[in-house]
C-alpha cells in the first residue's frame, strides 16, 4: 500500500474477449451496484442489475447511510487511499447530480475532548478553523454552543434513500432493467459479472465482516442546519446530518457485531450527542431507530477482485457513498482498457 496515497496503474492481460463482449450483469443495487451499472452502461454495456429486495431497499446496508461526501473528514482515521479516490468521487457525484449539496462539514468538540479535537485538525487535512463568531455565521442556530469548529468546505452529502432512486431513474433513462426479487447465483458466466452483493458476498470473499452502524432519525422545525455537523467523541465519530423536511440523522455507531439491532446504550449516546449539539434536539420526535452492517475487510479498504469474467466490488466499510462513483469508473477502465489500479485491485 502506498502511503501518500497515489495509484500505481498498469495495464493489465486485457480483459477477455467475452468480458468486452455487451452484456454485464450486476449483482445487488445498493450504493456500489447502481454506481457500477452507470459506469459500464456509459461504457457501453449493455447492463442488467438483479437486486433480491425490494424497491423500498430497506435490506441494503445503504438504506441506513449517512450519505456523507467526506474524504478529508475520513483522512483522520482512514488510510491515503480512500481520500484520494473519496476526492474523485466528488468530481463524479457533481457530474452525475450538479444539486448534490456540497456544503462542506463542521467538525466540533467539548472542552473537555480538546485533545481529541487537535488530533483530528492534525491528522486530516483541507479545513480552515472557524471561530464562534464564524460557526455563527454558517449555521445560526450553533451560536454561543461551541468556540470553533474545523470546516471543511469542499465536501458534501447526499440522502441516501432520494439519492438511490434518483440514481435508478439515471438507469433506467440509459435503457438498463433492475429485477427487484431476483436473487442472483454467482457461477461460472460467459459474460462480465459484477458482484456488489456487500455483506452477502461471503461465499466469495471468506474474510469479509459486518460492522454494526447504528443511528436515529428525529424530527424537529425548531433546529435547521445546512450541512453535517461531526461532534467528536471518545468512541465514535458521531454526527448529526440534515435531511429534507426537518429531518435530522443522527448516527452512527461502529461496532464488531453482525447482530442488527440497537442497544440502550447506544441509543443513550447518539441521542446525547444531538443533545449536546444543541438542546431543543430533546424536543425532537424519533422517526426510526435502526442499523446496518458495513461490508469490511481485515484491513478496512475496499477491494476490487477479478477472476475470469466476474468482478467482485466490495469491503466499502464506511465510504460506500464516498468511494462508489471512484470504484465504479475503475472497473470500467479495466473492463474497456485492462487498466489496474494496484491499490484495490487484485487479479486473482
Ligand atoms: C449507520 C451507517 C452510516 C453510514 N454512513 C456513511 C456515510 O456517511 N458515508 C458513506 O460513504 N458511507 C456510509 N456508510 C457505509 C455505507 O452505507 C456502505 O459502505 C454501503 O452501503 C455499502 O454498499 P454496498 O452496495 O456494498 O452494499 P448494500 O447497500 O448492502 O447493497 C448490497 C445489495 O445486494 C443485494 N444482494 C445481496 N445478495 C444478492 C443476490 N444474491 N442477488 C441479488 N441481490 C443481492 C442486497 O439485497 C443489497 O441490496 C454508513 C453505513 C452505516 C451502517
Amino acid at each position: 500500500m502506498l502511503q501518500n496515497g497515489s495509484s500505481t496503474r498498469e495495464t493489465a492481460a486485457a480483459p477477455t474477449k467475452a468480458a468486452r463482449g455487451a452484456i454485464a450483469h450486476v449483482i445487488g443495487a445498493g450504493i456500489a451496484g447502481t454506481w457500477q451499472a452507470l459506469a459500464l452502461a456509459k461504457a457501453g454495456r449493455r447492463v442488467t442489475v438483479f437486486e433480491r429486495g425490494d424497491v423500498s431497499m430497506t435490506q441494503a446496508t445503504s438504506h441506513f447511510a449517512g450519505g456523507m461526501l467526506a474524504p478529508w473528514c475520513e483522512g483522520e482515521s482512514s488510510e491515503p487511499v480512500i481520500t484520494r479516490l473519496g476526492a474523485r468521487s466528488l468530481d463524479l457525484w457533481r457530474e452525475e447530480l450538479p444539486d448534490t449539496p456540497f456544503n462542506g462539514s463542521l467538525v466540533v468538540a467539548h472542552p473537555r475532548d480538546r485533545a481529541d479535537f487537535e488530533r483530528f485538525a492534525r491528522l486530516s487535512g483541507g479545513h480552515k478553523r472557524l471561530s464562534g463568531r464564524e460557526i455563527a455565521k454558517l449555521e445560526p442556530i450553533l451560536e454561543g454552543r461551541f468556540q470553533d469548529a474545523l470546516f471543511f468546505k469542499d465536501e458534501g452529502h447526499v440522502e441516501p434513500r432520494r439519492v438511490l432512486p434518483k440514481l435508478r431513474a439515471r438507469l433506467e433513462a440509459l435503457g438498463i432493467e433492475i429485477r427487484f426479487h431476483n436473487e442472483h447465483e454467482i457461477g461460472d458466466a460467459n459474460h462480465l459479472v459484477v458482484d456488489c452483493r456487500g455483506i452477502a458476498a461471503r461465499d466469495v470473499a471468506p474474510d469479509l465482516r459486518g460492522v454494526k452502524g447504528e443511528m436515529i432519525i428525529v424530527e424537529t422545525d425548531e433546529i435547521a442546519l445546512s450541512r453535517p455537523v461531526r461532534l467528536l467523541h471518545p468512541r465514535w465519530p458521531l454526527y448529526i446530518i440534515p435531511r429534507e423536511d426537518n429531518i435530522f440523522m443522527i448516527g452512527a455507531t461502529s461496532i464488531e457485531s453482525e447482530d442488527r439491532g440497537v442497544s440502550v446504550r447506544s441509543a443513550l449516546e447518539l441521542l446525547s450527542a444531538a443533545y449536546a449539539v444543541h438542546p431543543a434536539f430533546g424536543e425532537a420526535r424519533i422517526v426510526e431507530i435502526g442499523a446496518g452492517l458495513r461490508p469490511a475487510f481485515p484491513d478496512n479498504l475496499p477491494r476490487i477482485d477479478i477472476k475470469g469474467q466476474t468482478i467482485t466490488v466490495n469491503g466499502l466499510y464506511r465510504h460506500g457513498f464516498l468511494l462508489a462513483p471512484a470504484l465504479a469508473e475503475l472497473t470500467a477502465a479495466y473492463v474497456q482498457r485492462g487498466e489496474v489500479d494496484n491499490q484495490v485491485m487484485r487479479c486473482l
